[in-house]
C-alpha cells in the first residue's frame, strides 16, 4: 500500500527522524493558516508547497511550489490544489491534486551551502537481508544516476537478526563526505530510518532528497514509504492511512470482490481462475488475433456472485468487444461455475459483446450442456484451442 509524503514523514517522525516541518491542507485557507502555525514555530517566512498524490517527480511537473510569505503560500496552495499533475510517473492523464503540505523551506543560507542526498531501505530478497541503498547524487531521479553514474550508488546490507550496526551507519555516513556534527545526525537519521522501516514492515522507504541543511542538520525532505500488504493486519492505525483517490477506482471494486485485477488496453475482456492459466490465456488471445483488455484471477473459489462481479467489472471498459471465460474445475466444479455464468447473465440483462465460455475439469460435459442448452447467445468449448478459434471467430 502507497501512502502520502506527509503520512511517510509523520512515521518518520515517531520514530525520531528529523523531518521537514510542515502540515497538510485541502484549502487555501487552510494553507494560511498552516503557514502562520510554521511562522510561529520557526521563525522563518519562507515555505514550500507541495501536491500530495501518489506518485514522484512532482518538482518537474509543478507540484513542488516556494513561497516567500504567508499570503503567497495560500496563493499558491490554491493553484495547486484540484490541478491534474502531470509527472513522470503518473502517466499522460495525471492525477487531482486534493491535498498539498505547507512546509518550511529548509534550503536556507548559512555557514555552508545546503546539501541533498539519496538514501532508501529496501528488501534484498536473495540473502534474505535489508539494504540501506544511498547516494551523493540526491534530488534527482535515481534512475539516472543509476544509468550515468552508478560508482555513485553504494550499498549497506544488514542482517535482520542483529538490526543495523553502529559501524555501518559510520560507514554509510563517511562514504557520503559527512563530518563533525552532521556526521552525527546522520547516523541518528539512519538508525531512525532503520526503526521506521521495520517498525511499520515497510516494502520500501525512499527518502529522496535527504537533506544537510546550512547548518548541518540532517533532514527528510520528501519520503515514499510503501507499507507491506500482508504485513497490515497487524497495523490498524496505518490501514487507515490508505487513499482510495489515488487508485484506480474499477481496481478498488475488484478488490472488495477479493478479484485480482489489472486493467490492460486490449479488447478481450478475461475471466480466468488462477494467475497462470491468466498469463496463459493472455497469450492464447494474442495468439487469436486479439489483445487482453484485462488481467482477472477470481481465485480459487468461483461462484455465481464472483462471476457476475468480474462481467459487470470488465463490461466497464467500453474497449471491450469480446469476453472470454476459461476456468479450469479442479476444487471448483465447472457445473457449477456454468450455473453461475448462466445466472450471472440473466442478473445483469443483455451482455451485447459475444462470450466464450471454456470450462474443463471436473464436470466440463454437463458445464457446456447447461451453456448450450441455458438459450442464452454463449459461446462454449472444452478445448484451450476451441476456445482459441471462438476468439478469432468473433473478432472477425
Ligand atoms: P518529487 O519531485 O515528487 O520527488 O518531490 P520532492 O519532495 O523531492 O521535491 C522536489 C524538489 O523540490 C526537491 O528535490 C528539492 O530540490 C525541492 N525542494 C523541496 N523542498 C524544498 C525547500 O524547502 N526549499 C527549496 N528551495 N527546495 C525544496
Ligand atoms: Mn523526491
Amino acid at each position: 500500500m502507497n501512502i502520502h509524503e506527509f503520512q511517510g514523514k509523520s512515521l518518520l517522525k515517531s520514530y525520531n527522524v528529523d523531518i521537514q516541518e510542515g502540515f497538510v491542507a485541502e484549502t487555501s485557507e487552510q494553507a494560511v493558516a498552516a503557514a502562520e502555525k510554521l511562522q510561529k514555530e520557526s521563525g522563518s517566512s519562507f515555505f514550500v508547497i507541495k501536491a500530495q498524490i501518489h506518485a514522484g517527480g512532482r518538482g518537474k511537473g509543478g507540484g513542488v511550489k516556494l513561497a516567500k510569505s504567508v499570503d503567497e503560500a495560500g496563493r499558491i496552495a490554491g493553484q495547486i490544489l484540484g490541478m491534474q499533475l502531470i509527472t513522470p510517473q503518473t502517466g499522460p492523464e495525471g492525477k487531482k491534486v486534493n491535498k498539498v503540505l505547507v512546509a518550511e523551506d529548509v534550503y536556507y543560507k548559512g555557514e555552508s551551502e545546503p546539501k541533498e542526498f539519496y538514501i532508501s531501505m529496501l528488501l534484498n530478497r536473495n540473502t534474505g537481508r535489508y539494504i540501506f541503498m544511498y547516494s551523493t547524487e540526491g534530488g534527482m531521479s535515481i534512475e539516472d544516476v543509476a544509468e550515468n553514474t552508478p560508482h555513485l550508488i553504494f550499498t549497506e546490507e544488514i542482517d535482520p537478526g542483529i538490526g543495523v550496526q553502529p559501524f555501518q551507519t559510520r560507514n554509510i555516513a563517511f562514504n557520503l563526505g559527512l563530518s563533525g556534527v552532521a556526521f552525527k545526525n546522520m547516523q541518528k537519521f539512519l538508525t531512525g530510518v532503520y526503526k521506521t522501516f521495520t517498525g511499520v514492515d515497510a516494502q520500501l522507504l525512499e527518502i529522496n532528497p535527504v537533506l544537510k541543511t546550512s547548518d548541518s542538520r540532517i533532514l527528510a525532505v520528501d519520503c515514499k514509504l510503501v507499507l507491506d500488504d500482508n504485513a497490515l493486519y497487524r497495523h490498524p492505525e496505518l490501514a487507515v492511512m490508505r487513499d482510495i483517490n489515488e487508485e484506480d477506482p474499477v481496481e478498488v471494486e475488484a478488490g472488495n470482490h477479493n478479484l485480482n485485477f489489472v486493467k490492460l488496453d486490449g479488447n478481450v475482456g478475461c475471466m480466468v481462475n488462477g494467475a497462470g492459466l491468466a498469463m496463459a490465456t493472455m497469450d492464447i488471445i494474442k495468439l487469436s488475433g486479439g489483445s487482453p483488455a484485462n488481467f482477472l484471477d477470481v481465485g480459487g473459489g468461483a461462484n455465481a456472485k464472483t462471476v457476475e462481479a468480474g462481467f459487470r467489472i470488465i463490461l466497464k471498459d467500453p474497449a471491450v468487444k469480446a469476453i472470454l471465460i476459461n476456468i479450469f474445475g479442479g476444487i471448483v466444479r465447472c457445473d457449477r461455475v456454468a450455473n453461475g455464468v448462466v445466472e450471472a447473465y440473466k442478473s445483469i440483462g443483455e451482455i451485447k459483446v459475444p462470450v466464450i465460455v471454456r470450462l474443463q475439469g471436473t464436470n466440463a460435459v454437463e458445464a457446456k450442456k447447461i451453456i448450450d442448452n441455458s438459450g442464452l447467445s454463449v459461446f462454449s468449448a472444452i478445448s484451450f484451442s476451441d476456445a482459441a478459434s471462438l476468439i478469432t471467430q468473433v473478432l472477425n
